[in-house]
């Protein structure tokens, strides 16, 4: 198998050494963090002001176009690595405990798939990202928590203001006792316009949660 498929960097692409795991020793070191649970007022935080109410946002790294991180969410998306996926929550959630984070939260939940997309790819990578973070963090995990529902082309077309929101009604909550009076963190791959995340979370909001937290694998500016 190792001749096969060398073990390769899933950052770089050097070929690993004996005691590496997924990603190498140096771009563990190199890779750029946004070191969100370090800071004040996290950079992805100002992505939901005025919309939703989230109390804390961490992502572990920076996303920038043809840099390694991207390499590391495309293959998370298309190169069949639930396990990278896993292994990054673990990576990050040791970090967010370090600093006490895990205190302050009661429950992790992820952001659904597209059911096309789920049975394509074989995972959720939010879902194996959460796994891992709930491993490091001692947090329960909970991936059934929000349901996506499946819109067809005919119901887009037949919406009541003649187009299609994308988020509204996409999201649905299974189980509203699990989330009342909860501290809930809300975990999925990349925050860029923060749409998807700001529709789940507001629905985990409208459920009663006290305390909404986003973690993604990554942020993008
Ligand atoms: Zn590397």
């Amino acid at each position: 198998m190792e001749v096969i498929f060398p073990r390769q960097c899933a950052a770089c692409e050097t070929t690993l050494t004996e005691h590496e795991e997924h990603i190498c020793v140096s771009c563990m070191l190199r890779l750029p963090k946004t070191n969100s649970h370090l800071n004040e007022i996290p950079d992805g935080a100002k992505k939901f002001w005025g919309k939703i109410n989230v109390k804390n946002t961490y992502s572990f790294l920076k996303y920038s176009k043809n840099s390694e991180v991207q390499n590391i969410l495309h293959k998370l998306k298309y190169k069949n690595r639930p396990d990278l996926a896993k292994y990054l929550g673990n990576w990050y959630g040791a970090g967010l405990k370090e600093v006490g984070i895990s205190e302050n939260l009661d429950l992790l939940t992820g952001v659904p798939l597209h059911r096309d997309k789920l049975k394509m790819r074989g995972y959720n990578q939010a879902d194996e990202f959460g796994k891992g973070l709930s491993e490091s963090m001692g947090i329960e995990y909970d991936s059934d928590l929000i349901k996506r529902n499946v819109f067809t082309e005919t119901q887009t077309k037949k919406s009541r203001f003649g187009r299609f929101k994308n988020t509204e009604g996409v999201f649905e909550i299974t189980d509203l006792i699990k989330v009342k009076g909860k501290r809930v963190a809300l975990v999925d791959d990349v925050l860029t316009t923060g749409s998807t995340l700001e529709a789940a979370g507001d629905l985990i909001l409208q459920a009663g949660c006290s305390e909404l937290t986003i973690i993604t694998i990554a942020l993008a500016y």
